[in-house]
């Protein structure tokens, strides 16, 4: 055999004895090998096959890439979340498995409602819209986000997955203010904004993201404040806010949706059993003071 040949085995191994996870391994190797559809039990059953010259060397550029703190799914241009084949790169934020709580739970809080108006706040991919409206067919879902190419990609997404997600430019909730009788219409606001604290140490990690996806003030909040503030007056009566965010933010975000008046307030782990989501139910004061009138009335009566 000719010293320069490498098999699927080799190319493995060496990749793995210069520090690459296994399951980020064989993913760049099926890419490389344009086989993603094929699956990891292929690359197993063929470990004896023998790369192309060009094939090793673009498998090496994407193992550098990826020793170099890159997310695999920008070497590999796609990432799955919640059963969709979402484009991503550098863009957008690399959608996490983490988020997938998030969906489920706005899924959880849309069971029963005919036709509900849903926003995605600061969609980046689309993934958190997308995957909604795919197993929502009848919601009305918007997406904003203060990134034009960060809506290119979600655009682009949406239109693969042929998903009727409307997408419109602007920070938060801002390009959805401005829409004739846009008060009080959504039954859900969801979002996974930016939440990381501009000095965290974990940021060097994430250097190939987008920081606006990331970074959020000195203590990661500041964008969840403004959409807290500013959620109440889009919502409907008993219309939910649902909030991804830090490990350690729950209890803030909590408090945030508390001096709101939001009510139902809670919170929920990720896979990893970490409190990543919290969200809460709006109730209108005008809601109560009604619901009080009937009330004392009927006591009276
Ligand atoms: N969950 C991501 C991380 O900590 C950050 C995502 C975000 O800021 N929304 O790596």
């Amino acid at each position: 055999m000719k010293a320069n040949v490498i098999t699927i085995c080799d190319a493995l191994r060496t990749s793995s004895k210069q520090g690459l996870d296994t399951c980020d391994a064989e993913t760049l190797l099926l890419h490389t090998l344009q086989a993603h559809h094929k699956g990891r039990a292929w690359l197993r059953a063929h470990s004896s096959d023998i790369l192309e010259p060009e094939e090793a060397y673009a498998y090496n550029l994407a193992c550098v890439r990826r020793r170099n703190g890159e997310p695999v799914a920008y070497i590999t241009g796609r990432r799955e979340f919640y059963g969709l084949n979402l484009m991503v790169d550098a863009r957008v934020l690399d959608p996490r498995p983490d988020t997938e709580t998030l969906v489920d739970w706005a899924l959880e809080v849309l069971t029963g409602l005919h036709a509900p108006k849903v926003a995605d706040l600061g969609t980046g991919s689309g993934a958190i819209a997308l995957a909604i409206q795919h197993q929502r067919p009848d919601a009305l879902v918007i997406a904003t986000d203060a990134s034009a190419d960060a809506l290119a990609v979600a655009e682009t997404n949406a239109k693969r997955l042929n998903l009727p997600v409307r997408f419109a430019l602007g920070p938060w909730l801002v390009p959805i203010a401005t829409e004739p009788n846009s008060a009080n219409h959504l039954q859900l606001i969801v979002s996974n904004p930016p939440y990381i604290a501009n000095s965290d140490p974990h940021l060097t990690a994430l250097h190939h993201e987008p920081r606006q996806a990331l970074t959020s003030g000195s203590d990661g909040l500041d964008d969840i404040k403004h959409i807290v503030k500013n959620a109440p007056a889009h919502l409907r009566t008993g219309g939910w806010l649902l909030l991804e965010h830090g490990y350690d933010q729950a209890s803030a975000v909590q408090d945030l949706l508390r001096a709101e008046g939001f009510d139902s307030i809670q919170t929920r782990q990720d896979l990893a059993g970490l409190d990543r989501c919290t969200g809460g139910s709006i109730l209108k004061p005008l809601t109560n003071k009604r619901s009080q009138t009937f009330a004392s009335s009927a006591h009276k009566g």
